[in-house]
């Protein structure tokens, strides 16, 4: 029981080690992928972010060069004559060519009356939007928020203002930058494998994406309330890094926000977390693999043991105990009685020894066959047993002699006894096919004179008794002094 007890707590033990081991790797995977992850996002917002730099600055490089030559050639003024015109035409058709990111080209006055443009030249644009911008702007750069242009295009309108020496407001060179310019240029761009990148305006509408169907251009991303907040919140190289709300193919995104620095732009870049989900699954599969693994060698460990153990309780009963009849054999006697001796503290004491020995026994197997013979010996058995007290020992020696301790008993009541279990002796019955049987058995009895006396001295003398009564003709008892 004791091994089974620690058997089962080792195991325990084992799997609890097993199952810390595997915790402790999987939450080390999952920071570990997070960080990578996080880097992974950092790195695209951060490419992209540059790029749109990079061209807004070379953009406004160019209008700077325009702004200057206009100013420096007088065609920012009204009304225009006709030689005037076609010389800024050339001028900003050369110069829209380098803007890779116009969709327009145009010059204003400072009435916002167009000056210049592919057409329209003469227009009034003091309604429009950025117009109102940069009326009310005193910046000398000017980059609007995005709006929806007259054929419903996303654009931002980027643009420099023109001054005179006296420094007066005399017009603006700008663009129309079309956002779709960008979804178009961010697909081109080559980001992570499965990663989508996406612009949004100041206010969380997406102006261009990499075409990941997760997001639509003009649509709105689906994210926490609090998210949206952190995000509108975002002041220039400031970055966030947060999970989305929405599902990809059945995955987690893990968005990484960016504002761009200078420009009214939040980058969002996300990616699924199912790489994360991959390591999870193998930790998992390979936990309960292990967990099964354990739980079959306990199972199989548990019935090993438990056979060993029942054989090993056979095996020792079978050392101490007769296996016909069940009681003690000659070593379980003698194991028996030291200990009943030792517990005897003082002499004298008072303790019988009785030898029995069953009266023509060989002749019961001839006759009647082994099997009756074997019979005989477990009535005879069954007899003396139930005659005993709990104190007493009893035990076969071998063939038909079995002995007796009494304990508590002297020479005198022993007889007594041992008289009274013959007469029950005589009375068995067995049945035989010649019909019933009855026997009988010589017994001898001798006195333990002292604790100390050896086993075989006191034997001895009962052996002794026990020859006298075969030679008094059997069936009765002698006790020797
Ligand atoms: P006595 O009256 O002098 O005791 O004569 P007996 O015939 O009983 O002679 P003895 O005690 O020497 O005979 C013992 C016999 O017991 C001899 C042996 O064949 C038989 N025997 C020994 N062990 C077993 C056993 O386990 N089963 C059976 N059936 N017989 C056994
Ligand atoms: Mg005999």
């Amino acid at each position: 029981m004791k091994e089974r007890v620690s058997i089962f707590y080792g195991s325990m033990l084992f799997v609890i080690l097993i199952s810390t081991t595997l915790v402790i790797t999987i939450s080390n995977n999952y920071q570990q992928h997070n960080k990578k992850l996080e880097s992974e996002l950092r790195f695209n917002a951060n490419f992209v972010s540059t790029w749109l730099n990079l061209i807004y600055k070379h953009s406004h490089n160019v209008l700077e060069g325009m702004a200057t030559d206009l100013h420096n050639n007088h065609l920012l003024t009204v009304p225009f004559s006709s030689s005037v015109l076609k010389e800024q035409k050339e001028l900003l058709s050369i110069e829209a060519e380098m803007l890779v990111n116009a969709s327009n080209v145009f010059a204003i006055n400072n009435e916002c009356i167009l000056v210049n443009a592919s057409s329209d030249v003469g227009a009034d644009l003091s309604s429009r939007e950025y117009c109102k911008q940069i009326q009310e702007s005193t910046e000398h750069d000017i980059f609007t928020d995005p709006f929806v242009n007259l054929f419903g295009k996303i654009v931002v309108a980027q643009g420099v203002r023109v001054t005179n020496k006296s420094d007066q407001f005399i017009g603006m060179v700008g663009i129309l930058s079309s956002l779709d310019f960008f979804s178009s240029a961010l697909n081109s761009l080559h980001i992570s494998t499965n990663s989508s990148v996406s612009i949004l305006s100041s206010d969380l509408m997406v102006l261009a994406t990499n075409g990941s169907d997760s997001l639509q251009v003009g649509s709105r991303p689906t994210i926490s309330k609090e998210s949206t907040k952190i995000l509108q919140g975002l002041t220039d190289n400031q970055e966030v890094f947060f999970e989305a709300m929405r599902k990809h193919h059945g995955f987690n995104q893990m968005v990484f926000a960016k504002k761009v620095p200078g420009y009214p732009f939040i980058l969002l870049v996300s990616k699924p977390k199912y790489f994360w989900a991959d390591y999870a699954y193998i930790s998992i599969i390979f936990f309960i693999l292990i967990i099964s693994f354990v739980i079959a060698l306990l199972m199989k460990n548990t019935v090993l043991l438990s056979k060993l153990l029942s054989q090993n309780d056979h095996y020792f009963k079978l050392a101490l105990h007769d296996e016909l009849t069940g009681i003690l054999n000659r070593r379980g006697f003698e194991k028996n009685t030291k200990q009943v001796l030792e517990s005897a503290k003082q002499d004298p004491i008072s303790i019988s020894a009785v030898l029995f020995d069953i009266d023509y026994f060989k002749q019961i197997n001839d006759t009647y066959g082994h099997d009756k013979g074997d019979e005989v010996l477990r009535r005879f058995t069954r007899v003396c047993q139930d005659h005993i007290t709990h104190s007493d020992v009893f035990a076969r020696l071998g063939g038909d002699e079995f002995v007796m301790l009494l304990p508590n008993k002297n020479g005198q009541e022993a007889t007594q006894s041992i008289s009274e279990l013959l007469d029950k002796i005589r009375m068995i019955r067995v049945e035989t096919p010649l019909g019933e049987m009855n026997i009988s058995s010589s017994i001898g009895i001798s006195e333990v004179r002292s604790s100390k006396e050896s086993i075989a001295k006191w034997l001895d003398r009962a052996d002794k008794a026990l020859y006298q009564a075969k030679n008094k003709g059997r069936n009765c008892v002698v006790l020797t002094v």
